[in-house]
């Protein structure tokens, strides 16, 4: 057996653990910023948080200004706040958006990346950050990625630091009580993409394996529940779990084609990033079972399918009515996707063709 594991993020899991586990945000220093999106006001992240701040006497600046698929603009105006406000650490609460920023702007308030954020090579000099994540799909508070909206390439880029890691993640289902069934469903997706595409990756190993076997085993109990749209608050916890454990497994091997792909449906198309991995991600496995059965027999087989026909039945009601797009520019998405990095990333060869295959048979017109 030989692999390579690392993951330096504490995690503080259970009902009511950011406002328990108050001391947690006590050693990064008196003064913070809060980078966050609309929805931590309404529900209760964003108040446990500022109360276990004000128990600690520590102080506090709302940057709650980022936008879904966060902008280069967006974090650069929280790493302009953060160096105003004097912050010393930084609390992100949200969904993969305002998590996924903070790391952007935990480097920013200490380097000057320069014109391109994405060619920079930012160094370990990062505010410690602690994350709460409010959906169940990105696994960010478990990762060291960051990934942001690239207009000069017409894409989505993900910017790699080990020092991206959070110091600390507290998990707690009870932020999701009223997320929409969209978000639910399609980050549920994202967890589920996460998991067996590392699994796929030429860097997976026994333990990443377990993990991504434990997250797919859990997702699947979860399915009843994603598509009658209705959860309990162990649905909430356990999607919560599930979804670390795969982010727990990316951030060591990363992702393959799905997610390379599906930067352009949500590009160019809107679509949602769970959205967009669970249009394509059938399609992908049908070109697996053919280069590489026994690892795609025994992915789909950890996430309960027999095969990938038996996957896209269980995705397609969470999906509803797909999106429909013409050749011309499916062409072009999956000349795209095949130099994205991720592709080198997976144990399967993905050519341009059995790219455009994938679009085509996904969301083709
Ligand atoms: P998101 O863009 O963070 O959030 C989606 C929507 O849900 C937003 O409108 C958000 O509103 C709302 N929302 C969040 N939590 C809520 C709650 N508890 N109740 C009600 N509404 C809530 O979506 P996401 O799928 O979690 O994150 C997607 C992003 O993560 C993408 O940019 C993707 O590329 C990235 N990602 C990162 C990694 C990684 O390893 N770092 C992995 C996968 C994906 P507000 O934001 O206004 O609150
Ligand atoms: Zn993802």
């Amino acid at each position: 057996m030989e692999f390579r594991y690392y993951m330096p993020v504490r995690i503080v899991c259970g009902r009511d653990c950011v406002k328990k586990g108050a001391e947690e945000f006590a050693a990064f220093g008196k003064k913070c910023l809060i980078v966050t999106g609309k929805s931590s006001a309404g529900n209760g992240a964003l108040a446990d948080v500022q109360a276990a701040l004000a128990r600690n006497g520590q102080e506090w600046t709302v940057f709650d200004r980022i936008p879904p698929n966060p902008t280069v603009e967006s974090v650069r105006e929280g790493g302009r706040l953060a160096r105003e406000c004097g912050a010393e650490f930084i609390v992100a609460i949200g969904g993969g958006s305002p998590m996924d920023a903070a790391k952007a702007i935990a480097m920013l308030a200490r380097q000057d990346a320069g014109e391109d954020i994405f060619s920079y090579k930012s160094g370990a000099d990062v505010l410690p950050m602690v994350h709460i994540p409010t959906t169940a799909g990105t696994g960010s508070e478990v990762t060291p990625y960051a990934i942001l909206t690239n207009d000069e390439k017409e894409t989505k880029t993900s910017i790699s630091n080990p020092a991206f890691f959070p110091k600390t993640a507290f998990l707690d289902g009870k932020y999701m009580r009223g997320l929409g069934q969209e978000t639910t469903a399609y980050t549920a997706i994202d967890a589920m993409s996460h998991a067996m595409e590392g699994m796929l990756s030429v860097r997976a190993g026994e333990l990443t394996d377990a993990l991504a076997k434990e997250s797919l085993r859990i997702l699947r109990g979860e399915l009843p529940a994603l598509t009658k749209g209705e959860y309990t608050d162990e649905d909430r916890d356990a999607l919560l779990y599930a979804a670390a454990l795969a982010g727990m497994v990316i951030a060591n091997t990363g992702t393959c084609a799905v997610h390379s792909m599906g930067y352009s449906l949500t590009y160019f198309h809107g679509a949602p990033h769970g959205r967009a991995n669970g249009l394509l991600l059938p399609e992908f496995f049908a070109v697996c079972e053919e280069k590489l059965p026994g690892r795609a027999k025994e992915i789909l087989g950890a996430a309960g399918f027999a095969s990938h026909e038996e996957l896209a039945a269980a995705l397609a009601p969470l999906l509803g009515e797909r999106e429909k797009i013409g050749e011309g520019l499916l062409r072009g998405y999956a000349h795209k996707a095949s130099v994205n990095k991720n592709i080198k990333n997976c144990r399967v060869f993905f050519g341009e063709e059995d790219l455009f295959r994938v679009f085509s048979r996904s969301v083709g017109e």
